[in-house]
């Protein structure tokens, strides 16, 4: 019935996650909450090891990318499952060091790094930077020298594989802000250049292709493009590359139209890819990182509202609002981004008629979802939104000065409140005059 096997419906007809109804949660913390079912997440973190370990002898590491949900707690959660993190932020980096994260076991991402950022990074001892251009690479040379240091790199990779949709095309990928391009050539001269930097340890490849992709063929793609850019790179600058990081983008359930397949299927694939052409190109097998994130933490998550107005407008729509909004979940607004919508408190009732979801923010475009089927809904019922535990708190803002809500983290019958609900206190705290 869900998309989850987490969730269920109890004898009061209530949504229920894990072992916690839905209705009760809402009743004690308040809405808007957002649920972790940290079971579940950590579920998911096992999946991938497993798959990596039964289908590549374990040679690599899973990362969890931080930017899906990075609190302390679930930086701490990743850590405890024996998971690396990638990170895109100084400020993403700063949560993990302080979670006790083995800093050893991150990678830094982005396309602009700041000078303030990579100081930070090196001296927390970040394992890898993933390097996007060559005024970082020179930057990060730079500073490493300063500290008397050799830092350990890979360059992010566009390998020309243009994944968004569920078809995928082998152009137009040159126009990303991302990394360096390997058709042109700039990606071979900026190896070339990097192992002439002193304090540059060139360490290995990465690509990430996109985000919610259903089918493994682009990553096997990816795999083999950058295996033969490895072979390369060995060939013609007796560079022995250690590291393939192939990025994340598996793609999850949102609604029943989605159908993604398990870490198994993608992991089983891509290795399979990887080490044939291995063998065919008599290369050693790289080491293989992987960096999910939604399909980690995103179905993990649920958001529970309280319903405050409906509004019928004859022969046009049914506004249902709702006590959050794009502040708690900006993903509609900015990607008109499909959801499943559950009327928690009667989850087995029938849908009777299309009512669009509509949040509190001041904008007409704050919205939850348009035109869904649901059952009668009522002043004061719940509603679920489900799978938003990825790219929700995390993009979540003060917009309208409506203040975050919290997480309440369910494991077993154990439940806390792992990010607390802001108050207006904590609204006007950086206001100093
Ligand atoms: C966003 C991102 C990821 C995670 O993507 P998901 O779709 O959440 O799995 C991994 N690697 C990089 C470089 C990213 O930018």
């Amino acid at each position: 019935m869900f998309n989850s096997d987490n969730l269920s419906v109890n004898a009061n007809n209530h949504l229920t996650v894990g072992c916690y109804d839905t209705v009760e949660l809402a009743k004690e913390f308040g809405t808007p909450l957002y649920v972790l079912d940290e079971d579940l997440m950590r579920r998911n973190c096992r999946e991938y090891k497993t798959a990596l370990e039964y289908h590549y002898d374990g040679n690599g590491l899973i990362l969890f990318a931080s930017k899906a949900l990075c609190t302390m707690y679930t930086s701490k959660l990743a850590a405890d499952e024996g998971l690396g993190a990638d990170a895109v932020s100084g400020g993403e980096i700063y949560t993990l060091f302080k979670a006790g994260f083995p800093m050893e076991k991150v990678f830094f991402h982005g396309n602009n790094k700041t000078h303030d950022e990579i100081e930070l990074a090196i001296s927390f001892g970040v394992g890898h930077f993933v390097v996007d251009n060559k005024e970082e690479l020179e930057l990060i040379n730079e500073i490493a020298r300063e500290k008397n240091f050799v830092q350990k790199i890979l360059f992010r990779i566009k390998p020309g594989i243009d994944a968004h949709t569920h078809d995928f095309i082998k152009t137009g990928q040159i126009d990303s802000k991302f990394g360096v391009a390997l058709e042109n050539g700039e990606a071979f001269k900026i190896y070339e250049y990097a192992t002439t930097l002193s304090n540059i340890k060139v360490d290995g490849v990465h690509c990430h292709i996109g985000s919610q992709i259903f089918d493994v063929e682009p990553f096997c793609e990816a795999a083999s493009v950058m295996m033969n850019f490895i072979v390369e790179l060995q060939d013609k600058l007796s560079l022995k590359v250690n590291i393939l990081n192939l990025g994340g983008g598996f793609g999850i359930e949102y609604t029943s139209d989605d159908d993604p397949l398990t870490p198994s299927e993608y992991i089983g694939k891509v290795a399979e890819t990887v080490k044939s052409l291995a063998m065919e190109k008599n290369v050693e097998l790289p080491f293989l990182v992987f960096e999910p994130g939604r399909s980690i933490v995103a179905p993990a998550g649920i958001t529970l509202y309280t319903v405050g107005s409906i509004k019928e407008i004859e022969n046009v729509r049914t506004y249902v609002s709702v006590d959050g909004g794009m502040g708690d979940n900006p993903r509609y607004i900015l990607y008109g981004s499909k959801y499943s919508v559950v009327l928690a408190n009667n989850a087995a009732a029938k849908p009777v008629a299309p009512v669009t979801v509509a949040g509190k923010c001041c904008e007409s475009g704050d919205l939850i979802q348009e035109n869904i089927l649901m059952p009668e809904i009522k002043v004061g019922d719940t509603l679920a939104v489900l799978a938003t535990g990825a790219y929700n708190y995390s993009m979540a803002s003060n917009y309208n000065r409506n203040p975050r809500p919290p997480i309440v983290a369910i494991r077993g019958e154990e439940k806390k409140i792992i990010v607390k609900r802001e108050t207006y206190d904590d609204i006007i705290n950086n206001d100093l005059i």
